[in-house]
């Protein structure tokens, strides 16, 4: 991927503004099922997020940003399970911070990608610098899923490529 520094910039405030949705809920899905510990790392990881956005807002300036297809920057969705267990696996805490953790995973990754692939010396700075935020959201979440008890549905139960925490 190489992109213009205002592609660059689009796609880096698409991004946060869905992480900081995706918190919002699943920190509201937390708080209604009582597991107030959990809700507040998904308010902190919201409040990050819409720090970032307005960062990367006040660095496009004036400059246009154009305009992005959805698939660009949305969230993969949580894995899907069939039978029973369907319907509240993702309510199990250690499920929710999987899920986040599977996509700042890959929000480190795209940024990364970018750096790798940037001609111009700027879009290259911004993405190391990103990919290196995400990398701490990574870390971040891998301390809390250390510290969470791994329910009997595990959403990642037979991914052996994702990392698993040291429990
Ligand atoms: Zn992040």
């Amino acid at each position: 991927m190489s992109y213009t520094l205002p592609e660059f910039l689009a796609h880096a405030v698409a991004l946060e503004q869905e992480a900081a949705e995706r918190y919002l809920e699943l920190a509201d899905m937390m708080e209604a099922h009582r597991n107030d510990a959990v809700a507040q790392i998904f308010r902190d990881m919201n409040r990050f997020s819409l720090l970032h956005y307005e960062e990367v807002k006040k660095r496009a300036g004036s400059l246009e940003l154009p305009k992005l297809k959805s698939w660009q920057f949305r969230w993969s969705a949580p894995p899907e399970k069939g039978g029973d267990e369907a319907f509240d696996y993702m309510l199990e805490p250690y499920n929710a911070l999987r899920y986040a953790r599977e996509n700042e995973e890959r929000a480190m990754a795209y940024y990364r990608s970018v750096a790798d692939a940037a001609p111009d010396g700027e879009v290259r700075r911004l993405a190391n610098e990103f990919a290196a935020e995400e990398s701490e959201h990574v870390a971040a979440l891998d301390k809390w899923l250390a510290q969470t008890p791994r329910p009997a549905v595990l959403a990642w139960d037979a991914d052996p490529g994702s990392v698993q925490p040291a429990a």
